[in-house]
């Protein structure tokens, strides 16, 4: 049934924001965006003073580990995170991991983030997505040298599946780029944590250190690698799978050089503040990422590190820890540079034709003529799904 939405703001995106708009949609989509009162002959929904959004976007989550909330030492560095971790999500069995991933889902909806990008390790989130329980794109995360390397079974039917490489310390160079061709020839996303820690520098730059002593234990041979590099950028751009549709994660060492490096390679990044800021100590350079004309899509990591995987949550820490970004900027990376990174622009970021309907309300306490992007930083701000 066609219907047609009216509010005081039609937020269409971060430079599109029509005072006195309307919104029409029919099953499931967009079909006209525009100002005034909108076509006659549609059931028509009048939601007042509100500001209508398009859903905020965690490009970058592990639902799998959020059942570990809490349960992780997280003062005494990140290997050592790392090591506890795996000791305590060892402790789960699948089902109950796999419940707290749906309760997370629910969580962060209720708080209007509605599309994720998934780090799948273990394999079990992945009927969340299948069963339409959770929208965005799955990632089968591989690390090491696996034996043999394809796409997840049945990924044909199912569009919003794809893989991702751990990281370059932490994955076999030649696994990293057939899992890059894979997921290209599939025409999907790829991604991979990129320049997290000092302990990943160090070993990309040296071969040598605590990680990889991590990796030895573990029983990965990294002999072969193409060892020492300048830096995990540049690894990573040399080993040639970096490309439009190439989303790495964190950037948190990283300067203005590589992002402009990655900037030109066509790459989005995830930056996960909160974590970041938990684990590491520090928080990445997001000014002088959009300085450099890098697309930046936020992502919370997993509920191990990052209190909440709610992206309006992580727009606010952005926002305190970047006071040089625009509102709007903060914005644009919590929408249209999230489904950018996952290759879902055409479905969502943006209120446009063609996207999907299932989009946000909030009430704007102020009044005026003047939207202002500020506003969703308001802790005591309500979005509700439209
Ligand atoms: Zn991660």
């Amino acid at each position: 049934m066609r219907r047609t939405h009216r509010a005081r703001w039609v937020v269409a995106d971060a430079d599109t924001v029509i005072h006195q708009g309307h919104l029409v949609t029919e099953g499931g989509v967009i079909v006209s965006v525009g100002s005034g009162a909108g076509p006659k002959g549609t059931a028509v929904i009048d939601h007042g003073d509100a500001a209508l959004l398009p859903a905020f976007v965690n490009a970058h989550t592990h639902l799998e580990l959020s059942a570990l909330k809490g349960r992780v030492t997280s003062d005494a560095g990140f290997a050592a995170w790392v090591r506890d971790l795996l000791v305590v999500r060892g402790g789960y069995s699948d089902e109950v991991l796999f419940e707290a991933a749906r309760e997370a889902v629910q969580e962060a909806e209720s708080a209007g983030t509605l599309v994720f990008g998934e780090i799948s390790t273990l394999g079990i989130t992945r009927p969340l997505f299948d069963e339409k329980e959770a929208q965005g794109v799955w990632f089968q995360e591989l690390l090491g040298a696996p034996d043999s390397l394809a796409m997840p079974p049945a990924h044909k039917e199912a569009p919003w599946i794809s893989l991702a490489a751990h990281a370059p310390h932490t994955t076999d160079p030649e696994a990293i780029r057939q899992m890059k061709a894979l997921a290209a020839n599939a025409g999907r996303p790829f991604s991979i944590h990129l320049d997290e820690s000092e302990a990943e520098r160090e070993f990309i730059t040296t071969g040598q250190g605590g990680w990889a002593d991590f990796l030895t234990e573990r029983g990965i041979d990294f002999s072969g690698w193409p060892l020492p590099a300048d830096d995990p950028v540049s690894y990573l751009l040399d080993l040639g799978v970096v490309d439009d549709q190439t989303l790495v994660v964190h950037l948190l060492q990283s300067g203005p050089p590589h992002f402009r490096r990655l900037a030109e390679a066509g790459a989005t990044v995830a930056c996960c503040v909160r974590s970041n800021l938990l684990l590491h100590g520090q928080a990445p350079d997001l000014s002088a990422m959009a300085e450099a004309g890098l697309a930046v899509a936020l992502g919370t990591d997993s509920l191990a590190s990052c209190e909440s995987l709610s992206i309006l949550d992580e727009m606010r820490a952005v926002a305190a820890h970047a006071p040089g970004l625009a509102a709007s900027e903060i914005f644009r990376m919590a929408t249209e540079h999230g489904a950018k990174a996952l290759g879902l622009s055409e479905r969502f970021g943006r209120l446009v034709p063609g996207a999907s309907a299932r989009c946000l309300k909030f009430y704007p306490e102020a009044s005026g003529r003047f939207f202002s992007f500020e506003w969703l930083f308001d802790e005591r701000l309500d979005v509700r799904i439209l």
